[in-house]
């Protein structure tokens, strides 16, 4: 199993409370807070309260939680009056996708357009 939270990862610092941040949303499995760097006028992350590192460590027992995000995101661009303009999910998986947090999260970025294909 992968480890429940990780004393050195940023994000479940911002988890269990130890750096100030604002959460979006929260439950008994996910938060969700503000991007300190937003992309666009809405960019949230979507994160699991449990500490998997990658997609790549996803296992079938997750599958429920990845689809909690999934849906959670969509729930968000609803509520934040998007959703019928479009908005965009983003996991990064690793360096080479521009993954700098291993912790895994879904980006959602909304309130502009929004160009395809991604750098
Ligand atoms: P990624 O590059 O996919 O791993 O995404 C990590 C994201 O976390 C980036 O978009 C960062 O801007 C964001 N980030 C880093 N530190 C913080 C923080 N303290 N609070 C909120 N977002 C953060
Ligand atoms: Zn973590």
């Amino acid at each position: 199993m992968p480890n429940t939270t990780s004393p050195e990862c940023l994000f479940c610092r911002i988890i269990a409370g130890e750096l100030p941040t604002t959460f979006v949303y929260q439950d008994s499995r996910l938060v969700v807070f503000d991007d300190i760097n937003p992309q666009a006028p809405t960019h949230v992350l979507i994160v699991p309260r449990q500490h998997i590192a990658t997609l790549n460590d996803l296992r079938k027992d997750d599958d429920g939680l990845v689809g909690e995000m999934t849906r959670r995101a969509a729930m968000i661009a609803r509520d934040r009056g998007i959703s019928s303009a479009g908005y965009r999910t983003v996991f990064n998986c690793n360096q080479g996708a521009g993954q700098t947090v291993f912790h895994i999260h879904l980006h959602l970025l909304g309130g502009r357009s929004l160009t395809w294909p991604p750098g």
